[in-house]
C-alpha cells in the first residue's frame, strides 16, 4: 500500500506528522514530505488514522 499526499490540500497542520513522525514531516516552510511512502501491510491501520484525521483530506492510500 502506497500513502500519498495532494499537496495542493495540504494545509501543512501536522497532525499526519503527529499520529507517524517517521512517515510524515512538515518542513519549516509548511511542505509536507512523506518517507518511505510504499508502506507495509502492518502499518495500515496508522496510515487509515492519518488518512482519516486530515482535516484537509489531503491523504489517501493507494494498493
Ligand atoms: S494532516 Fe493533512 S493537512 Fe495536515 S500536514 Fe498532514 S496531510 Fe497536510
Amino acid at each position: 500500500m502506497k500513502v500519498v499526499v495532494d499537496l495542493a490540500k495540504c494545509t501543512g497542520h501536522g497532525i499526519c506528522e503527529s499520529i507517524a513522525d517517521d512517515v510524515f514531516e512538515v518542513q519549516d516552510d509548511g511542505t509536507l514530505v512523506i518517507h518511505d511512502s510504499e508502506r507495509p501491510e502492518s502499518d495500515r491501520d496508522r496510515m487509515r488514522q492519518a488518512v482519516t484525521q486530515c482535516p484537509a483530506a489531503a491523504l489517501s492510500l493507494t494498493e
